[in-house]
C-alpha cells in the first residue's frame, strides 16, 4: 500500500475530506500525512488526525504564511502545545521560500523560532525550501542539536549536492507529482544517486497534479504515479517501489503506527 507523506486535507476544496478518507482502502492508501501551513491549519490537521486512525498530522507555519501573520502574533505557544499530540508526526511545513517577494528576515525569524521547538521533542521536520537552500542550511546548522531525528525535504527541486548536505544529517528526500512532468530532467538523475532508503513520495495535493491528470484537482490517491515513476527510474518493480517508500515513511515518521 501507499503512504502520501505530504497532503493538505484541510484545503477548502475537499470539504471535510470525507470522500478521500473513506476511499483510502479502495485507493490502496495505507496512511496520509496532512500537513499544516499556519496555526489554524495546524489545529485542523490535528483534529482530522484525531478523528481518523489512518491520518497523521504535522504542525507548523509555512514561510509565506509566516509573512502573512498579523503583526505581533506569536504562533509558538500554540505549536509548542500541539507538537506533543500523539498523532503529530513532524514539525512543518516550515522553511524559506525566496521564489516570491515575501520578506526574507521575517521568514528566517520564524524558521529559527520553530526549529527551537524541536529541542523539546523527538519530531522530524518537514522542510519547504524554494530558491533558498543556502540560507536554510545556515539556520539548520545552527539548530543541529535540536534536529535529533532528521526530516524531509518536501517536493524536492534542488540539486543532488544540496540534498547530500541534508542526507548527512539524517534527512529524507520527497518527490511530488512534478517528477512525472515531461520537463523534469533533473529529478531522475537525483533519484538514481540518492540512497534508496531515503526516498519518499507525496502529492502535495491539491497542488502539483501528476501526469496524466494535470489540470485537474490533485488527490492523495494519485501518489501511485510517483511510485510508478520511481520504479521506472530505479528499474525496480512497482510493488517494490510502493513498499520501499512506505517503509521509509514509517522509519522517518516514528510516531506513525504500522498496522
Ligand atoms: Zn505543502
Amino acid at each position: 500500500m501507499l503512504i502520501d507523506t505530504h497532503a493538505h486535507l484541510t484545503d477548502p476544496g475537499y470539504g471535510e475530506a470525507r470522500e478521500i478518507i473513506d476511499n483510502m482502502q479502495n485507493d490502496n492508501l495505507d496512511k496520509i500525512i496532512t500537513v499544516a501551513y499556519d496555526v489554524a491549519s495546524s489545529y485542523k490537521c490535528v483534529e482530522i488526525a484525531k478523528n481518523n486512525p489512518n491520518i497523521y498530522a504535522t504542525v507548523g507555519v509555512h514561510p509565506s504564511d509566516a509573512c502573512r501573520m498579523e503583526q505581533g502574533f506569536d504562533p509558538i505557544p500554540d505549536l509548542a502545545k500541539l507538537v506533543s499530540h500523539p498523532k503529530v508526526v513532524a514539525l512543518g511545513e516550515i522553511g524559506l521560500d525566496y521564489h516570491y517577494d515575501d520578506d526574507k528576515n521575517v521568514q528566517k525569524h520564524w524558521l529559527d523560532a520553530q526549529l527551537s521547538l524541536l529541542g523539546n521533542t523527538d519530531l522530524p521536520v518537514s522542510f519547504h525550501i524554494r530558491d533558498a537552500y543556502e540560507d536554510t542550511f545556515d539556520i539548520v546548522k545552527a539548530h543541529k542539536a535540536d534536529i535529533k531525528n532528521g526530516g524531509v525535504l518536501h517536493c524536492y527541486s534542488g540539486s543532488y549536492e544540496y540534498a547530500k548536505q541534508y542526507l548527512d544529517m539524517g534527512f529524507y528526500v520527497s518527490f511530488s507529482g512534478s517528477v512525472t512532468f515531461k520537463n523534469s530532467v533533473r529529478a531522475p538523475e537525483i533519484i538514481r544517486k540518492l540512497p534508496k532508503d531515503r526516498l519518499l513520495i507525496e502529492t502535495d495535493c491539491p497542488y502539483l497534479t501528476p501526469v496524466p491528470f494535470r489540470g485537474k484537482r490533485n488527490e492523495p490517491k494519485y501518489v501511485t504515479y510517483q511510485a510508478q515513476k520511481i520504479a521506472e527510474i530505479l528499474g525496480i518493480g512497482y510493488k517494490e517501489a510502493e513498499e520501499l517508500t512506505r517503509q521509509n515513511a514509517y522509519t522517518l515518521f516514528k510516531k506513525m503506527k504500522r498496522d
